[in-house]
C-alpha cells in the first residue's frame, strides 16, 4: 500500500463503522483512482464481485460513466478539491449492464492536495422507472385517449385551481379575467348515421387538432363529452374570446373533412361566457357558456353567442352593431 493509500485509509477509518449501515454503494479510492475499499452494493452495481473489484487497476475499469453524453473518468472526478454531487449519471458496468446513478464525492486532502476520495453511488434506475410510470399513469388519468385533449375530470381540477388564482389577483390586473367557450358539433348524430361511427371518431379527432392550431398555446382545451369541448382562455374577456371562437368555427366550416374518400361537411356551435370573479363560481360560468351555446343552436347553429352576465347576444349581431 502506498503512503497516500495508507493516509486515505486512516482518514476513512473513523467512518468505516458508520458505512456499514449505508444502503448505497460506496468506494474508497486513492489519488490514482484505484479502489481499495468497497461494499457489496457497489460491487453489485458494477456487475462484479467485491474481490474482483478490489483487483482492478482503476475505478474506470469497473464502470464507464457519462454525464449528458460526456464521459466522466475517475481522474475528472478527483480533480475536485471540494465535495460534490452529480445526478443522472449514466453508467455502463463491466458486465455491460446499464445504470442511472447519483454520485456523491468526498475528497481526502493532504495539505490541500487530493490524495483519495470516498465515493457514494446510488442506483437510481428503479426510481427513474417508477417516476416515469407515475407520470404516465397520472397523465393517462387526465387525458382523453381519442383526442389526447384533457378530459372533464381535469377540467374540474383546473377550474378549481384557476378560481383560487383569480380571486387572489389584484383587482386592476389584466390577468384577473378568464373566459370559457362551450362548443358542440352540429347534427353530429346525423354524421354517425350517414357516414358511420369510425367517421364520427375521425371528425372528433380532427376538430380537436383544428382547435389546437387555432387557439393560443396558453388556452386549455378539454373534451367535455362525446362531441362537446370546453376551452378555458386565461387573461381574456368575452369579445376577444368570441372573435377567437368564431375564427375556430370558420376554420372548421372551411376544412375538408375526408374519411375513406368521402367528404363530410362539419359545422360547430359555440357559447362564450366570462367568469365574474368573486361573484360566481366557475361552475356557474360553465352554465352560462352552455346557455349561450343553447342559444346558438336554436338561432340556426354554426355560430357563436355570448352570455354577458345579463343576457345572451349573438356574436354576429354584436359585431354588426
Ligand atoms: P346538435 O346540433 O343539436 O348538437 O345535434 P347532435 O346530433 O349533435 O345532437 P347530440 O349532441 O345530442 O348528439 C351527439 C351524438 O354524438 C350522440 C352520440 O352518439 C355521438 N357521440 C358521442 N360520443 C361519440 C364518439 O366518441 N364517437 C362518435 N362517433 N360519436 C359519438
Ligand atoms: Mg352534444
Ligand atoms: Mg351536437
Amino acid at each position: 500500500m502506498t503512503k497516500d493509500a495508507k493516509n486515505v485509509m486512516d482518514a476513512f477509518l473513523p467512518y468505516e463503522k458508520f458505512c456499514k449501515v449505508v444502503l448505497d454503494g460506496y468506494l474508497v479510492v486513492d489519488h490514482a483512482g484505484r479502489i481499495f475499499k468497497s461494499n457489496p452494493e457497489a460491487a453489485a452495481m458494477m456487475g462484479v464481485s467485491q474481490k474482483q473489484l478490489l483487483k482492478l487497476d482503476s475505478f474506470n475499469d469497473a464502470i464507464k460513466i457519462t454525464l449528458m453524453g460526456n464521459s466522466l473518468s475517475i481522474e475528472d472526478i478527483l480533480k475536485n478539491e471540494i465535495p460534490y454531487r452529480a445526478d443522472q449519471l449514466e453508467g455502463v458496468a463491466s458486465n455491460g449492464s446499464k445504470v442511472v446513478l447519483t454520485l456523491s464525492y468526498f475528497p481526502f486532502l493532504d495539505a490541500g492536495v487530493v490524495i483519495g476520495a470516498f465515493i457514494l453511488l446510488r442506483n437510481m434506475t428503479g426510481e427513474m422507472q417508477r417516476d416515469k410510470n407515475y407520470v404516465n399513469k397520472s397523465l393517462n388519468s387526465i387525458t382523453d385517449p381519442l383526442t389526447t385533449l384533457f378530459n372533464r375530470r381535469h377540467l374540474e381540477e383546473e377550474l378549481a385551481r384557476e378560481e383560487i388564482n383569480l380571486a387572489r389577483m389584484p383587482l386592476d390586473s389584466d390577468h384577473r379575467n378568464m373566459t370559457i367557450i362551450m362548443c358542440d358539433i352540429d347534427h353530429f348524430k346525423k354524421v354517425n348515421d350517414k357516414y358511420g361511427h369510425p367517421a364520427g371518431d375521425y371528425v372528433i379527432k380532427k376538430v380537436s387538432e383544428i382547435f389546437k392550431e387555432s387557439f393560443r398555446k396558453t388556452d386549455v382545451i378539454f373534451r367535455y363529452g362525446g362531441e362537446e369541448f370546453i376551452i378555458m382562455l386565461p387573461a381574456s374577456e368575452s369579445i376577444g374570446t368570441a372573435i377567437a371562437a368564431n375564427k375556430a368555427r370558420v376554420a372548421i366550416e372551411k376544412y375538408k373533412f375526408e374519411f375513406e374518400g368521402v367528404t363530410i361537411p362539419i359545422q360547430i356551435s359555440m357559447g362564450v361566457a366570462q367568469i365574474m370573479v368573486g361573484q360566481e363560481a366557475a361552475a356557474a360560468t360553465i352554465a352560462r357558456a352552455d346557455a349561450a351555446l343553447y342559444f346558438s343552436k336554436h338561432n340556426g347553429r354554426n355560430q357563436v353567442s355570448i352570455h354577458d352576465g345579463k343576457e345572451i347576444v349573438s356574436f354576429m349581431a354584436k359585431t354588426a352593431a
